[in-house]
């Protein structure tokens, strides 16, 4: 496969934010592949996340935060666990998320960020996820109170979701957590 790589500017910053933000080190992949053959997205997805670290460690700029995989990857850490050089891939994959969304490389479509941001104010309110609390907030958010409605009760008695909030959640912990991301 041919790698293009285009270079400009925001081509350091790149590669030592993603390297901050992540806390690994680059320049140790020495491209096994194993992260690669293991992930279970690599089929789907232009650039397999070995690729991924050969472009950012060849300079790749801004060009490498519209990468599919980066929305693909769904964080399962089987890269980091066969990596043989303990880099961990799936932070990568975060830190990217992170710098695609500040430079606005991403543009999240619809309700997206209206629901990401319902489901972590319960999390940070709760604890833990509180569905139902999440459910409301996001049909307030965008007006369609009687969506699904009728699907509400079969899940009750599925027990798929609670009435109740969750309990035993650490909640000092995951607010400190919230507190310590945010001043970031
Ligand atoms: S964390 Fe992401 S990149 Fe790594 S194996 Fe899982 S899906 Fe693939
Ligand atoms: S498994 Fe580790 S060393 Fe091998 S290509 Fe993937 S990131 Fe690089």
């Amino acid at each position: 496969m041919t790698i293009r790589i285009k270079k400009g500017k925001a081509v350091k910053n790149i590669i030592s934010a993603v390297e901050e933000l992540a806390g690994v080190d680059l320049s140790e992949c020495y491209q096994c592949k194993k992260c690669s053959c293991g992930c279970p997205v690599s089929g789907h997805t232009k650039s397999p996340p070995s690729e991924i670290i050969r472009r950012l460690q060849l300079g790749a700029g801004d060009e490498i935060l519209s990468s599919d995989i980066i929305w693909i990857c769904s964080s399962c850490e089987t890269c980091f666990a066969r990596c043989p050089m303990g880099i961990d891939m799936a932070s990568v994959m975060d830190a990217l998320r992170v710098l695609a969304v500040k430079r606005q490389a991403a543009k999240p479509k619809g309700d997206i960020p209206l629901f990401n941001r319902a489901f972590l104010k319960t999390v940070n309110m709760f604890g833990r996820t509180y569905d139902l609390v999440m459910i409301a907030a996001y049909k307030m958010g965008t007006l369609t109170f009687m969506n699904d409605m009728d699907k509400f009760p079969s899940m009750l008695k599925k027990r798929k979701i609670a009435i109740l909030p969750p309990r035993g959640a650490d909640k000092k912990t995951v607010k400190r957590i919230f507190d310590s991301v945010s001043h970031k």
